[in-house]
């Protein structure tokens, strides 16, 4: 097989303060690959930038160069989208992409690691974090509630893995076929399949800027994911209602005892029976409706029913 030619896709919003490292450190790591013969010669690096309100754009116009290429979004479209821009840029010049943040907290000492795996037959390579020494307390609470919560409503998502990826040119091109707006890249790739494989790495310090996910956006970011994977939510709400029917039921025999043992003041069985038994049957026909809704959603997605791995 030829050398394979990679190219790293790096998302870039306000990271002027990095990008010169950025590029230096990547250029390297590409340079000494392709001398050790692991990849090809044409391998490229592509920054896209978010529509930066700093100079991140002119600094990459400098930077260009026939291995250095650059794309500006025509608005503030968000890391995911960045991702996906990138990757329909490369995906008919390069064999695999890595998806690699720009301050370099995604060891770029991994990527050989990452080429290695894909040539041994990876098709899908994570990166994924050893641990979360550089977090703070609160985000590596709020990280593990969110990946358990993540499974435990049914996507399959990689525990500690962000968007440190490589994609084989194939998986690149299933990918671009999922056309959802509400992009959550890390729910998505694991349902393309093909072979897959994880990498360990220690998350660096962001080398110089600040985060671009306060809490807040976190938090959006975190919602956004569970509820483009799944329509659980909706299904609790209906058994929320049977539960809420149940106890009513309970509630029921216990008023009607009180009220024909006399123990009551007037209305107040009526009044009890009603509100239990209106938010039961409101709940379940909530969650009737959000069932329907659920389905609909799920195909307006448009999401391939499956893909072929093979043909003999
Ligand atoms: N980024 C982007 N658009 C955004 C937010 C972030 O392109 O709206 C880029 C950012 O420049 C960086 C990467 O996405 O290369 C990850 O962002 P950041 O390092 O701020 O996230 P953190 O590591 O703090 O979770
Ligand atoms: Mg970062």
């Amino acid at each position: 097989m030829e050398k394979p030619v990679i190219a790293l896709i790096v998302p870039c919003y306000d990271e002027e303060a990095i990008l010169p490292l950025t590029n230096s450190v990547l250029l390297s790591k590409l340079e000494d690959l392709e001398k050790r013969g692991k990849i090809g010669e044409g391998s490229l690096i592509v920054y896209v930038d978010d529509r930066s309100n700093d100079s991140t754009w002119n600094i990459i116009r400098k930077l260009s160069s026939r291995q250095v290429r650059g794309l500006r979004l025509s608005r503030h479209s968000g890391h995911q989208c960045a991702l996906i821009a990138g990757m329909e840029y490369v995906v008919d010049k390069c064999d695999a992409c890595i998806t690699i943040d720009a301050d370099l907290q995604d060891d770029p000492d991994s990527l050989s690691e990452m080429v290695e795996a894909f040539l041994e037959g990876g098709e899908i390579v994570y990166g994924v974090r050893k641990g979360r020494a550089t977090d703070g307390w609160i985000k590596r609470i709020t990280a593990a509630a969110f990946y358990k919560t993540m499974r435990g409503l049914g996507a399959d998502c990689i525990g500690n893995h962000a968007d440190y990826r490589l994609l084989t040119r194939r998986a690149v091109e299933d990918l671009l076929e999922y056309e959802e707006r509400n992009l959550f890249l890390r729910g998505i790739v694991p349902q393309l399949g093909y072979e897959q494989r994880q990498i360990y790495y220690d998350r660096l310090e962001r080398k110089a800027g600040k985060s671009k996910y306060p809490f807040r956006r976190m938090a959006e970011f975190a919602i956004d994911g569970i509820t483009s994977f799944t329509v659980r939510p909706v299904r609790m709400l209906f058994w929320l209602g049977v539960l809420f029917m149940l106890t009513a039921l309970g509630i029921g025999i216990y008023v009607l005892v009180r009220h024909f043992s006399g123990a009551t003041i007037e209305g107040w069985t009526s009044l009890i029976l009603s509100i239990w038994f209106c938010t039961g049957i409101l709940l379940m026909g909530l969650g009737v409706v959000g069932e329907y809704i659920g389905k609909i959603y799920i195909e307006v997605k448009h999401r391939p029913r499956f893909r072929i791995d093979e043909k003999v």
